[in-house]
C-alpha cells in the first residue's frame, strides 16, 4: 500500500511562503507520501532546490521530489540565454541533483495564448528532450492545443523514457498515443467540475496503467475550492471525486496511481 502521490505541484512558488511547512504536515499526517516539484524558469531552479533541501524529514513530511525544466509559457525569461547556454545549464544542473532529481520539466508547448514564439518553443522543447535522454531521465510534459507537435517532438527525438503529460487536455486518441509512447496522463482538479464531461469521459475511458494524479497547486482549483488559491491538501478531496467518476474504489485508485509513478519515475518503492 502506497501513500497518495501528487504528481505535480509548485509548492516552491512564493504563494506557500506563509503556509508550507503546516500545508506539507497536514498532506503528510493524511497519507501523502511524495510531492513532485517541477521547474519552470533558470531563476526559479535555486529557489527549488533550497525548498526541496529544507524538507528532508521524510517521517514528518511528504518526500519532495525535484524536475528541473524550462517551461514553454516564460519564453521571455529564457531568452536571456541562447538555447545551448540553455542547455549546459540544465545538463549542469541535473548532474549537480543526480541521484535526487527524478525528471527534466516541465517543458513542452503551449499555443493557447499565441502562437508567435511557437517555433521557439519547438527549439526548446526537442533541445530538453535530447538532455532528458542523455541522462535516462522521463518528462513532465505541459501542453496546450499542442497535443499533436509534441507527440511529434516526442517520436522525433525518438524519447524514450516516458513521462507525464500533465493537466492533459487532448483527445481520448491523443491521450491513448502519449500511452503508447510511455507516458502516463495527469488528472487533478479540472476534472472535478460536473461540466468537464470530455475530460471526465477520459478518465473514464483510460486504463488504470495510464493514470496519475496532480492538483497543479497554486493553479487549477478543483471545485469544491475554486474561490482560493490550490493546494497539495486538496488532492485527497479531488481522488475521492475521481474515484467517483471511474466508479473505482478510493483505494484502488491510491494503489495503482501511485504504483504507476513509481514506475514511470523510477521511484524506489
Ligand atoms: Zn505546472
Amino acid at each position: 500500500m502506497h501513500g497518495l502521490i501528487d504528481s505535480h505541484c509548485h509548492v516552491d512558488f512564493p504563494q506557500f511562503d506563509a503556509s508550507r511547512d503546516e500545508v506539507l504536515r497536514a498532506c503528510h499526517q493524511n497519507g501523502m507520501s511524495a510531492i513532485l516539484v517541477p521547474g519552470v524558469t533558470l531563476a526559479q531552479w535555486p529557489r527549488l532546490s533550497e525548498v526541496i533541501h529544507a524538507y528532508p524529514d521524510v517521517t514528518h513530511y511528504p518526500r519532495l521530489l525535484p524536475a528541473y525544466g524550462l517551461h514553454p509559457c516564460f519564453m521571455a525569461d529564457h531568452a536571456a540565454e541562447s538555447t545551448a547556454g540553455l542547455m549546459a545549464r540544465l545538463d549542469a544542473q541535473l548532474a549537480e541533483e543526480a541521484g535526487c532529481v527524478v525528471a527534466v520539466g516541465e517543458i513542452g508547448l503551449d499555443s493557447f495564448h499565441s502562437t508567435a514564439d511557437l517555433k521557439q518553443q519547438v527549439t526548446l522543447f526537442e533541445a530538453q528532450l535530447r538532455i532528458a535522454g542523455s541522462h535516462g531521465l522521463p518528462v513532465i510534459i505541459h501542453s496546450r492545443k499542442t497535443q499533436d507537435l509534441v507527440l511529434k517532438s516526442v517520436r522525433k527525438q525518438r524519447f524514450s523514457f516516458g513521462g507525464i503529460l500533465h493537466a492533459f487536455s487532448g483527445s481520448l486518441q491523443q491521450a491513448q498515443q502519449a500511452v503508447d509512447l510511455g507516458f502516463k496522463i495527469g488528472f487533478g482538479g479540472a476534472a472535478t467540475y460536473e461540466r468537464a464531461s470530455r475530460l471526465r469521459g477520459m478518465l473514464k475511458a483510460l486504463p488504470r496503467e495510464a493514470i496519475v494524479f496532480e492538483t497543479d497547486a497554486p493553479d487549477i482549483p478543483p471545485s469544491f475550492a475554486r474561490d482560493r488559491p490550490n493546494s497539495p491538501f486538496n488532492l485527497f478531496r479531488i481522488v475521492e471525486i475521481l474515484a467517483q467518476v471511474r466508479q473505482e474504489s478510493v483505494a484502488d485508485l491510491l494503489e495503482y496511481s501511485s504504483k504507476n509513478l513509481i514506475g514511470v519515475l523510477n521511484l524506489a518503492d
